[in-house]
C-alpha cells in the first residue's frame, strides 16, 4: 500500500470501529454478532470487523483489511465470518461503499417468516422507497449469501434486504449510510410489527411512495447524503 492508501485505510479503521458502536447503541446486535465494513475508495480493499471480538474491545487497530476476495491484507486477527458476503457485494456493486449485517430482532422476525415488510409508513417510503424485500435462504461460507444480497437489491430501491431465516444486510454509498439503513430497517420492522399486531395497517398509494422517496433522496437534508448509492 502506498502512503495515500495507508492514510485512507487508517481513517477507515477509525470510522468502521466507531460505527460498530452504533450497532450496540441502537440495540441491533447480541454478543459479537453483526458487522460493518467499508470499501477503501478506488482500491480493491475493504476494512471489516474482526471475528469474535467483544464490542467493548473493538478498536481501530483490531479492524482487518481484506482484498475483495476476502483475503487478509493487513491486520492481526481473522476477519468477520461474513467477510465473503461483504466482499461479494463490493465486487458486484461498484457503487456500494459500505455494508452492514445484523440480526436485529424485529427485522429478523420478518426474515424468519420470509415476509417482506410492506410499505405502511412514510418513513419507510422515504428511506426504502417501498417494501423491504426478502432474500433467499443461504448458508454461510462461499458466495451464496453475497449472491442473494446482490440479486435481491440490484434494481431495487431498498438499501436493506431481509435474508430469509437469517437477518439483515444493508448497503450504502459509505459505511455510515449502511449503518443508518440498518437502524431505520429495525425501526420500521418494529413499528410495522406493532401496527399489524393491533389491526390491518393501511397501504400508501404507490404515487405517494414515489413522491416521498424522491423528495427524501433528492431534497431532504444534505443532497446525496442518504439512502442508496447514487447510481441505483
Ligand atoms: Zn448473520
Amino acid at each position: 500500500m502506498n502512503s495515500d492508501v495507508v492514510r485512507q485505510v487508517t481513517g477507515l479503521r477509525e470510522t468502521v470501529a466507531r460505527l460498530h458502536r452504533e450497532l450496540t447503541r441502537y440495540d441491533l446486535v447480541a454478543w459479537t454478532a453483526g458487522n460493518v465494513s467499508a470499501r477503501v475508495p478506488g482500491q480493491d480493499l475493504m476494512v471489516i470487523k474482526p471475528s469474535g471480538v467483544d464490542y467493548d474491545d473493538l478498536t481501530a487497530d483490531c479492524m482487518v483489511v481484506c482484498d475483495l476476495n476476502g483475503t487478509v491484507v493487513d491486520g492481526a486477527g481473522s476477519p468477520s465470518s461474513d467477510t465473503a458476503a461483504h466482499a461479494y457485494v463490493y465486487r458486484a456493486m461498484p457503487e456500494v461503499g459500505g455494508v452492514v449485517h445484523t440480526h436485529s430482532g424485529y427485522a429478523t422476525a420478518w426474515a424468519a417468516r420470509g415476509e417482506a415488510i410492506p410499505c405502511w409508513l412514510t418513513a419507510q417510503a422515504d428511506e426504502f422507497g417501498g417494501e423491504i424485500p426478502v432474500g433467499p435462504f443461504a448458508l454461510i461460507g462461499g458466495d451464496d449469501i453475497g449472491k442473494g444480497i446482490v440479486s435481491t437489491l440490484s434494481g431495487h430501491r431498498s438499501p436493506a434486504v431481509l435474508m430469509r431465516n437469517h437477518g439483515v444486510f444493508t448497503i450504502g454509498r459509505d459505511a455510515r449510510a449502511a449503518v443508518k439503513a440498518a437502524v431505520m430497517c429495525e425501526d420500521v420492522a418494529r413499528t410495522a410489527h406493532l401496527a399489524r399486531a393491533l389491526g390491518q395497517p393501511l397501504p400508501i398509494a404507490q404515487a405517494d411512495i414515489d413522491s416521498l422517496h424522491d423528495r427524501y433522496q433528492n431534497v431532504y437534508g444534505q443532497r446525496g447524503a442518504t439512502g442508496r448509492p447514487a447510481t441505483s
